[in-house]
Formats: structure tokens, C-alpha cells, sequence
């Protein structure tokens, strides 16, 4: 019973009737179980104290004068404060139009005078617990729009950064199918959204990249977020340009994830452009003098492990100074950059090196390559320049010559690149005193 009082007291219930004594009689009984109990006598009364206190629950007598239990019931229904309380009608009229009348004017429930205290308990409790379920339950459905409405605000904002950053943002299911991209991977692909939606991550994917993904995918067990630096991938038309793309696995029941890719185009052409001005020369694209000393010692330390010899022609182009005077600079630079292409058009093996050193001397570095070899390939270089035909009217020939000095690596009393450089140079000076448009070969 202690228990029970606990579990009543915080509980409000008004208690309705033109009758003293009904009064007295309830307030006792229901004390007893706890409660804690306002009266009145009349209906006004009644819907004053209803509207100011907010009891729980109110027991309401129908016959009272001036306004009777049914009117006092309507207004405390049409009130938005009072129209939740549940009215219990308490009454000596039994008849079957009174009790449905009862109901008609929102009462809870129709309790027959005279009434049994345990029915009259049992109603009220059932219906108050009722109440207060009503109660934590609306008090959780405001709760739950709150978390709710938190949810998408961030939902918002997550929205709006993922549709105006510049990074391609994909969702993928564990098969690399797309389920979702944001504007930015449009662009960097040239798709439309709709496109994109029903194709496979690995159509993006520019070989051999696309093999190397495919295998984590196939992978079993779960997986970590994946970095890949500087990978291919292909445009719609095809072209292919460089990205970093990572690869984060999304919490989910089936394996997702969030494929995040960062266009590294222009930052690399710039690198390479960079790097191209610092290694080739800007006039015949050949490389320059800082890219051939890096070669060239490279080479001749290869050449002493590997014990094969190194051959360098170096070469000038004859009379060009008078050729220079003749025709001006600008042919001068023309006249330039088509011997630069004749020499690079000559030279077939990947491995060696066409440079130009500055003015008109170039010069051609052969890895593994003997005395017969480069003579031969020497004289390719003159004749492919011969053949050219530019003409030069102010030299015996009519045309423009060059003339080539040749040294090998394995060439007696050459220990060093300057020595080699030095023999090629003085091979170079014999062919010029000999007539030019020839070669020499350094002779020890
Ligand atoms: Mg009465």
C-alpha cells in the first residue's frame, strides 16, 4: 500500500459535484490511495480550477444547477488546455442515452451511482496510467523531431559541401557499381549525373589502375581506407588525366564505399612544365646542357661497371656564323631547330642522347656502342643533314653542312668525361681543318 500512495502522490485528480457529501466521501477514499484532491461544487468553478491546475484526471457529476456535468465536459473539451484531461461522468442517471451522452461530449468513462470504491479506483487508475502514457509518449515524439530535425540540418549542410566541393565524391556498392555522385565528378568526366549512376567505378579507371582496384575490391574481409596517388583516369572521350583517388569503406550491413577523387592535372602539368624549362632547350626541344651532364656522367659510370664502351660525337654546324650574317637570326634559329630534328630523327635507340650544348654545336651520347658502330652512325647524321638541302649560298656547297668529331670511353689515356669530351672536341677541329662535312675519330 506505502508503495502505492508513492506512486499516486504526485497524481492530481478534481473531483465535481453539486453535493457536499459526494465530495467529502470521494476525497476521503481517494486520499486514502494517495492522491491528492481539488473539489468543486459547480461546473464554472470546475472549468476555472481545470484550466489553472491541470489535474490529471476530473470526476464529474452530470445533474448539478445552472450548468450540468455534459456542459461543463464540452467546454472543458473545447479548451486547448483542459481538452486532453480525461473526464470520468459520476452519475445516478443510468439510463443507456445518458451514458452514450456521456461519451457523445468527450467523456473517458461513465461510472453508476451507487458506486463500489474499488471500481471507482480501478477506472481511475487504469485511465490515468493511460494518461500519462499519452503524456511520455508525446513527450518522446517532440524528442525524437528534435534529434530528427538536428539530423537534418546536418544532412543540409553535408549537402551543400558535398554539391560545391571540388573533390569528385562517389558511392559505390562492393561490386564498384555507382550509386552516387556529386557535380564534381560530372565535370572532371564530362558525364551527365543520370550517366554516371548506372555505370561501374572501374569504366572510370584508366589501365593499369583499373586492375589494381579491381583486386582490392575482389579482396576478401574487410578493408581499410586505401590511398592511390597519382593514378589514371578516362574522360568520356577518353583522354586520359591524373588523380589521387581514395577509397574509405562506409559503415553499412553490406559492404559500401566512398570513393573520393582529387584532379592532380594541373598541378602536374605545371611539374612538368617546370621540369621540361629547367632539362630541355626552349629553341629545338632537345635537352639542354644540364640534362646532358646528368646523362653523361650517369652513362660513364655505367660504362666503367659494365666495362662497354661510351661513344660521343660532338657536333657543329659549318659556317654558321656566315649563315647567320646572310639570313638573319630568325632563319638562323629555323635552320637550327630542323638539324636538331635531322640528328634526333637518326638516333633510334631509346637509350641514347641527343643534346645541343648552346649556339651550334650538339652532340650525341651512344651507350655500348664501338668504334664501327658510331663511325656509321656518324655518317648517317652528316648525310641526313646533306639530304636536307637548306641552302647556305655564301659556302662552297650551296647548302648547310656539319662536320663531327667522334672519341670512345675505352680510347687510351681516357679516364674521365672531360677527357672524353676533350678527345671528341679535337676530333672535331681535324675534320673542320680537313674541309668539313665529315667526321673524325679521335686517334690515340
Ligand atoms: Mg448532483
Amino acid at each position: 500500500m506505502t508503495e502505492l500512495l508513492t506512486d499516486n502522490q504526485d497524481t492530481k485528480i478534481l473531483i465535481v459535484d453539486d453535493t457536499s457529501a459526494n465530495i467529502s466521501l470521494l476525497t476521503e477514499m481517494l486520499q486514502l490511495k494517495g492522491y491528492q484532491i481539488l473539489a468543486a461544487n459547480d461546473g464554472r468553478r470546475a472549468i476555472k480550477i481545470a484550466t489553472h491546475l491541470l489535474p490529471d484526471l476530473i470526476l464529474l457529476d452530470i445533474m448539478m444547477p445552472d450548468m450540468n456535468g455534459y456542459e461543463t465536459c464540452q467546454i472543458l473539451k473545447s479548451q486547448e488546455q483542459t481538452r486532453n484531461i480525461p473526464v470520468v461522468f459520476i452519475s445516478a442517471k443510468s439510463e443507456i442515452e445518458d451514458v452514450l451522452m456521456g461519451f457523445s461530449v468527450g467523456g473517458a468513462d461513465y461510472i453508476n451511482k451507487p458506486f463500489y470504491e474499488e471500481e471507482v479506483y480501478a477506472r481511475i487508475k487504469s485511465l490515468i496510467s493511460v494518461q500519462q502514457l499519452n503524456k511520455q509518449l508525446s513527450h518522446s515524439e517532440s524528442e525524437l523531431k528534435t534529434v530528427l530535425q538536428k539530423y537534418q540540418q546536418q544532412a543540409d549542410r553535408l549537402e551543400k559541401i558535398v554539391s560545391h566541393i571540388d573533390n569528385g565524391i562517389l558511392e559505390v556498392d562492393a561490386q564498384g557499381n555507382i550509386e552516387f555522385v556529386n557535380p564534381a565528378v560530372s565535370q572532371l568526366f564530362n558525364y551527365n549525373i543520370t550517366e554516371l549512376e548506372g555505370m561501374n567505378l572501374l569504366q572510370l579507371l584508366a589501365e593499369p589502375f583499373a586492375g589494381e582496384y579491381k583486386q582490392y575490391l575482389l579482396e576478401p574481409g574487410s578493408k581499410e581506407e586505401k590511398q592511390f596517388s597519382s593514378i589514371l583516369v578516362k574522360r568520356k572521350d577518353g583522354c586520359e588525366f591524373p588523380v589521387d583517388f581514395s577509397l574509405i569503406t562506409l559503415p553499412a550491413d553490406e559492404p559500401r564505399y566512398l570513393a573520393i577523387i582529387h584532379d592532380i592535372s594541373i598541378h602536374k602539368n605545371r611539374e612538368e612544365k617546370l621540369k621540361d624549362l629547367s632539362y630541355n632547350d626552349s629553341l629545338t626541344k632537345l635537352s639542354n646542357r644540364r640534362r646532358f651532364d646528368e646523362f653523361f656522367h650517369k652513362e660513364w659510370r655505367r660504362s666503367l661497371r659494365n666495362r662497354k664502351p661510351l661513344a660521343f660525337i660532338m657536333i657543329d654546324i659549318d659556317n654558321f656564323k656566315l649563315f647567320n650574317d646572310t639570313y638573319g637570326h630568325k632563319q638562323g634559329d629555323d635552320c637550327l631547330i630542323t638539324i636538331a630534328s635531322t640528328i634526333k630523327n637518326t638516333i633510334k635507340r631509346p637509350g641514347d642522347m641527343v643534346a645541343r650544348l648552346g649556339g651550334e654545336e650538339f652532340v650525341v651520347l651512344l651507350p655500348d656502342t664501338d668504334r664501327e658502330g658510331v663511325m656509321q652512325i656518324a655518317e648517317q647524321i652528316r648525310k641526313a643533314v646533306e639530304q636536307q638541302e637548306i641552302p647556305h649560298y655564301s659556302s662552297a656547297r650551296g647548302i648547310v653542312t656539319i662536320s663531327l668529331g667522334i672519341a670512345i670511353s675505352m680510347d687510351k689515356n681516357c679516364d674521365s668525361t672531360e677527357q672524353l669530351y676533350k678527345n671528341a672536341d679535337q676530333a672535331l677541329y681535324q675534320a673542320k681543318k680537313a674541309g668539313k662535312n665529315q667526321y673524325r675519330i679521335f686517334e690515340c
